[in-house]
């Protein structure tokens, strides 16, 4: 790679490593981050956001794209080496039935499922796709609940280099573990859960020279980045009251953190948004750290049905708790029955989201009923990943199946005789 104007820097100790060194932890264990020298790009950064809002018009992929049109502030590669699909331009959406569901007026939600493989892992993977590219690798590997494997298959296919991904056996969402066979990735079933997928990853990249993309790897956090700076976009550069977003191995909420920091940094901003984090009860171990001030105590067994966020010893933590002290943001959880409950309304209200996005609503919901969110005030929610990701959980849900929660809001479908009479007793019951 040629000289870069960034470095990686270990967020626990003063070590330092080039941009061009392979590495996603520093000699004494802890995560790296990339660290931007900003005065390389100081005469683009003085014109202030206009200079994203004009490539918006732009016919151009990278200035299309909702990561790379703001290049100058999460990774400044080359055109060239940029793998994009485009992704990002994912909408805000306002909702009566939301608004009244959780007793939030000024909700909004941004649907990060409607990137093209259906979750914001697409934002840090066209970052992590481009570097491992630009560093020399031909295969990538993650460890993956399914969404990060659905990316990395989707940008590895079209980077035309090898992807690996291992999942935890059984508990993978049909239709991300149909994305990641279907992209042509090579796929490995393991006898454990998320954490031991994990730390399984990190141990074959290390002895085979594959680079990883979870987002461990710290460029995946730089894209992820986008989400917020979009979302800014959208408002007219105009900073909400809180961002609510689900919290598994809290890569995201890391990413939103930093770049909130770095615009306050640049000066583009001089307060920050409060940022709420929700966590499924039962893989939590950040909303207990957080609120008991330790630090975090990874889970022997995370339990939850919205499998993108069962995860017990989270990669980010740190940088995540680090970012929510500094902004005043806080932690807080919700049960399977409230995110399945919340999920039905999102659905219902034609938005739809796969089950861990809807944390955010259940989050919202929960936050307002306790009066840490006024109703009056300016909430943006996260929503995550596509409805259509898992699809036997929707459908269990509705048929009043699904394992340990009461279907609040089923919408079974109903059999009648295949007559105009039986059809129209249907509809007139
Ligand atoms: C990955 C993922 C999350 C959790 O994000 P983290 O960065 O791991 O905290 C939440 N929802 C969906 C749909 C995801 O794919």
């Amino acid at each position: 790679m040629p000289h870069r104007p960034w470095i990686l820097g270990c967020i626990d100790c003063e070590r330092r490593y080039a941009a061009e060194e392979v590495r996603y932890r520093c000699e004494c264990g802890a995560t790296l981050e990339v660290r931007h020298d900003w005065t390389t790009r100081r005469a683009l950064l003085d014109l202030g956001p206009s200079v994203f809002d004009q490539r918006r018009l732009s016919r151009e992929a990278i200035d299309r794209s909702g990561v790379w049109r703001f290049r100058e502030l999460v990774l400044p590669l080359a055109g060239s080496e940029v793998i994009t699909k485009p992704e990002g331009n994912t909408n805000l959406y306002c909702s009566d039935r939301l608004a009244a569901y959780t007793g939030s007026a000024g909700l909004s939600l941004k649907h990060e499922g409607e990137n093209p493989t259906g979750s914001f892992k697409d934002r840090g993977m066209t970052v992590a796709i481009s570097v491992a590219c630009a560093l020399g690798f031909a295969r990538v590997a993650c460890a993956s609940t399914g969404n990060t494997s659905a990316s990395m298959a989707a940008y590895a296919a079209q980077a035309g280099i090898e992807a690996y991904v291992f999942i935890p056996e059984g508990k993978i969402a049909y239709g991300k573990l149909a994305q990641s066979l279907a992209y042509g990735a090579r796929t490995i079933q393991i006898e454990g859960d998320f954490d031991l997928a994990m730390k399984l990853v990190e141990e074959v990249c290390r002895a085979d020279s594959i680079y990883l993309v979870n987002s461990l790897n710290p460029y995946r956090i730089e894209g992820q980045k986008a989400i917020g700076l979009e979302l800014l976009q959208d408002l007219g550069w105009r900073l909400p009251d809180w961002i609510v977003l689900p919290g598994g191995n809290l890569g995201n909420s890391s990413a939103l953190l930093k770049g909130l920091f770095e615009l306050r940094e640049i000066g583009w901003l001089d307060r920050l948004p409060r940022v709420a984090v929700i966590q499924a009860a039962g893989a939590n171990p950040l909303y207990t750290a957080f609120h008991n001030r330790t630090t975090l105590q990874p889970l022997a067994q995370a339990e939850t049905l919205a499998t993108a966020i069962k995860i017990g010893n989270p990669v980010s933590w740190k940088k995540s708790l680090r970012g929510l002290l500094a902004t005043h943001g806080l932690v807080e959880q919700v049960s399977d029955q409230e995110i399945l409950d919340a999920k039905a309304q999102v659905d219902a209200a034609g938005i739809g989201a796969e089950p861990a996005s809807c944390a955010t609503v259940a989050g919202v919901r929960k936050l307002i009923a306790s009066g840490t969110i006024r109703p009056d005030e300016r909430v943006c929610g996260i929503l995550t990943g596509h409805l259509l990701k898992d699809p036997d959980l929707t459908i269990a849900y509705h048929q009043s199946t699904a394992l340990g929660v009461t279907s609040n809001f089923a919408n079974p479908p109903v059999r009648a005789e295949a007559s105009l009479a039986g059809v129209r007793r249907w509809l007139r019951r």
